[in-house]
């Protein structure tokens, strides 16, 4: 801490010059920005953390609080500390280059036989964040709990109020009811799967993976589905094609992109697989023909429950979580996901994965 005064000393708290000198460090090594005002509320006392968030335009030393600050509370706080000698707690909002929030906890000191007043700032910025994510990621699972368990009690309610007898419909409603259900059910696996991602309980085991072979058993489990929008599927993968990745994850990840790439198909459009290898990496693309992606949905479509049209995703039975699971799978493989699409011409994605170096131990 910056003292300006070299006579000042920290008599409130009745500690010696070598008690003062371990205090200073220990306040100019804090991570919290530390202020002490004398009675004009002008700077006498700072440490780094201070300096860094109130010098920006210049020195603080010596400079009044409305100088460096502009926020009635936090006036307020420091003129109760010095005028009553009152402790308080104020959030503070500062927007320089970026938006950042502080918890300040302001209160009187003794310093030298004068009354003075102390503010900690503790910046909270992260915190709030990912507590506005936390918050938004409950609000947004309710939401689309909410919607399928709408439709299952609303359908429920048609059959007990006499639908049951009729023989036309009723089987329909089940149908209904079963699917919405399922859609529940998916959804409480992805955020299953994501939090167990996110909260770095998946570990991957990479191996070496027949890709050819691979694309092959995932278009096959998903054929009956390409052929109901009249869309080919095409392995572009040389055959013999080994990348390295656990079986499991990159087969996620695989069906992942490439049952969205039928989805978001046209009518009799395509779906190509291909494989490259480019400066150490494995390039495995999946390439459709369907409308494309606008710019600016572009750069969200991996974040968790972001949907172009959300109707039409809940329609196809989308929770809008597959590409969020795949980024984290890429990730923890050391490799990355990306996309670039035209509009009214398609998308590609492609994941990035590192190639496994040979090991030479038993040469
Ligand atoms: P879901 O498919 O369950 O909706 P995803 O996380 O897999 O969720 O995808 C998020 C969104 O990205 C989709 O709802 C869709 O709007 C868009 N998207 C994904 N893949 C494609 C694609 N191949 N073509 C066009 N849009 C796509």
């Amino acid at each position: 801490m910056n003292i300006v005064e070299e006579s000042l000393t920290i008599d409130g708290l009745g500690i010696g010059s070598g008690s003062r000198e371990l205090l200073q460090r220990i306040l100019a090594t804090t991570r919290q920005c530390v202020l002490a005002m004398d009675r004009e509320t002008r700077v006498i006392g700072w440490n780094a953390a201070a300096q860094d968030i109130f010098s920006r335009n210049g020195r603080i030393a010596g400079r009044r609080l409305s100088e460096i600050v502009r926020d009635l509370d936090l006036h307020e706080a420091f003129r109760r500390a010095l005028s009553s000698g009152l402790t308080s707690e104020v959030r503070l909002e500062l927007i320089d280059t970026e938006r950042r929030k502080f918890d300040v906890h302001v209160a009187p000191i003794e310093l030298d036989g004068r009354n003075c007043a102390i503010g900690f700032f503790y910046e909270t910025t992260r915190i709030d964040r990912l507590e506005s994510v936390r918050q938004e990621f409950l609000s947004n699972i309710s939401h689309e709990l909410r919607t399928p368990l709408t439709s299952i009690l609303a359908f429920v309610e048609t059959l007990e109020d006499g639908a049951m007898e009729d023989v036309e419909n009723n089987r329909r409603f089940l149908t209904v009811i079963r699917r919405n259900a399922e859609r529940m059910s998916t959804l409480i696996a992805d955020i299953l799967e994501l939090s167990l991602i996110e909260s770095g309980k998946v570990s991957v085991d990479p191996r070496n993976v027949r890709l050819h072979e691979m694309v092959d058993e995932i278009f096959a489990s998903l054929r009956t589905k390409a052929a109901s929008r009249d869309v080919t599927l095409f392995n572009d993968v040389q055959p013999g094609t080994a990348v390295f990745a656990d079986v499991i994850r990159l087969e996620q990840m695989l069906v992942n992109l490439i049952d969205n790439a039928i989805k978001f198909n046209r009518e009799s459009g395509s779906v190509v697989v291909a494989h490259s290898r480019e400066a150490g990496r494995d390039l495995i693309t999946v390439a459709d023909s369907g409308e494309g992606i606008l710019p600016e949905h572009l750069s969200r479509i991996f974040e968790r429950f972001y949907r172009v049209d959300k109707a039409r995703s809940r329609d196809m039975g989308g929770t809008g979580l597959g590409l969020s699971i795949v980024k984290h799978l890429a990730r923890l493989h050391g490799g990355e996901v990306s996309v670039r699409s035209v509009l009214s011409e398609g998308t590609t994605f492609q994941i990035e994965l590192p190639v496994h170096a040979p090991d030479h131990s038993s040469d």
